[in-house]
């Protein structure tokens, strides 16, 4: 699931067709020429470009006050503003079934309590009636996804969370760039945003994420615990008027800072952003258009006016389909193309089903729609001759 791409198929030389890849990263010359530029320079880990990287990400999302701060994952940045909202033992964190475990598992790391909660089939994202009726007086946080790529409904979440007294931290690692009512996600009116720029995301530092809050004592708090819980990071340390070997621990702090050569892709990566958020689009509507006609659930659109950053083209079968999910799958893969699942919701994976003791009784939205969905591949570097090739096997298998 995690594969950044397939391989050709070895040995298929009657074929004579190469695999094509659930997903596939969109470097051009830019990035190349950004990290060799980084490799020249002489700093490597954290400095220059990756402050660039922030500042650059700030001003993408276009609105004063905001504070981004780059680090070596999504998974560290949800960690990051967790910790920094105080959340510990004895706390619960409400968050959907139907996601990455990493949307989840920070919450464990920081020794609080998971609440998972359903799914609105209509959009497969969070259910702001689930959540609202999953709090308990040890809720302190909500933690939607913007699951696909389309955002998670907001408004309702926002208010759930200020009538409650929670906190609101969106898991955005699908959600560049997104509108929710016209605004991008990032400069909504939660606590804390945070971005994935995994290899297979929208755009891509190899690993890497950015926390964006516009909360200044949330990010001070983030930029210390980023690195060792040191009161500087390393490109302060080095640059400051104060003596350049000073620092104070103020805190047992992570090691979750963004390297300079990551950061110089994510410098040339975020430029494209806008254009590859078209070129998905494109390529999702030629789907919707090619697929109208067959048993299936395309995926859920975003509100009119809105943008959806097409992270995943999600189909589910519908219930007269002839065929199951896995056999659908595995024609997909006979045919050379890959595809995925998203997600194996979270109350089937063993830890959080003995954990918490989980049926799917308990999310019957999550778990019709995980046995009848798969992901198709969408991604940049798709030719229209890849597109067409994806839909006449799609058509093949369901007639
Ligand atoms: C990819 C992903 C993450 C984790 O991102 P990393 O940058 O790999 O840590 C978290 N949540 C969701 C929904 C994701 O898809």
């Amino acid at each position: 699931m995690r594969a950044e791409s397939g391989s050709d198929t070895p040995g298929a030389m009657t074929e004579a067709r190469t695999f094509l890849p659930f997903a596939l990263p969109d470097i051009g010359d830019e990035e190349i020429a950004e990290v060799v530029d980084t490799l020249k320079s002489g700093w490597v880990t954290t400095g220059p470009k990756a402050q660039r990287f922030e500042a650059d990400f700030s001003a993408f999302l276009g609105e004063p006050g905001l504070h981004a701060i780059a680090v070596n994952s999504a998974t560290a940045g949800l960690h990051l503003a967790l910790e920094a909202l105080g959340i510990g033992p004895g706390d619960e964190v409400i968050t959907t079934t139907h996601t990455f475990t990493a949307t989840a598992e920070v919450v464990r790391y920081l020794g609080a309590d998971v609440r998972l909660v359903d799914i609105d089939a209509a959009t497969l994202n969070i259910d702001p009636a689930a959540v609202e009726a999953a709090i308990t007086p040890r809720s302190r946080a909500i933690v939607p996804v913007h699951y696909a790529g389309l955002a998670a409904d907001m408004p309702a979440i926002l208010d759930i969370a200020r009538r409650h007294g929670l906190k609101v931290v969106e898991d955005a690692a699908h959600a560049l760039p997104t509108t929710c009512a016209g605004r991008l996600v990032g400069t909504l009116d939660s606590d804390a945003t945070v971005f994935s720029f995994y290899a297979n995301k929208t755009i891509t530092t190899g690993e890497g994420g950015m926390l964006v809050t516009r909360d200044a004592a949330l990010a001070r708090r983030a930029r210390v615990m980023r690195l060792h819980g040191m009161n500087r990071d390393a490109f302060d340390r080095y640059t400051a008027k104060a003596p350049s070997w000073y620092y104070e621990v103020v805190a047992p702090g992570f090691k979750y800072n963004l390297t300079d050569i990551a950061a110089a892709l994510g410098l040339q990566q975020l430029k494209k952003a806008r254009a590859f958020q078209h070129t998905r689009a494109r390529i999702a509507a030629l789907y919707d258009a090619a697929f109208a006609d067959l048993p299936l659930l395309r995926p859920p659109q975003p509100r009119s006016g809105d943008m959806h950053a097409w992270h995943l083209y999600v189909l589910r079968l519908a219930d007269g389909a002839s065929i199951e999910r896995d056999r659908f799958i595995e024609r997909l893969f006979d045919a050379g193309i890959g595809c995925s699942v998203h997600y194996i919701p979270l109350h089937l994976h063993p830890y959080w089903r003995e954990r918490y003791a989980l049926k799917p009784s308990q999310f019957p939205q999550s778990q019709k729609a995980y046995e009848r969905m798969l992901s198709l591949p969408l991604y940049t570097r798709m030719s229209d001759a890849d597109v067409q090739r994806v839909v006449a096997a799609v058509r093949v298998i369901l007639k």
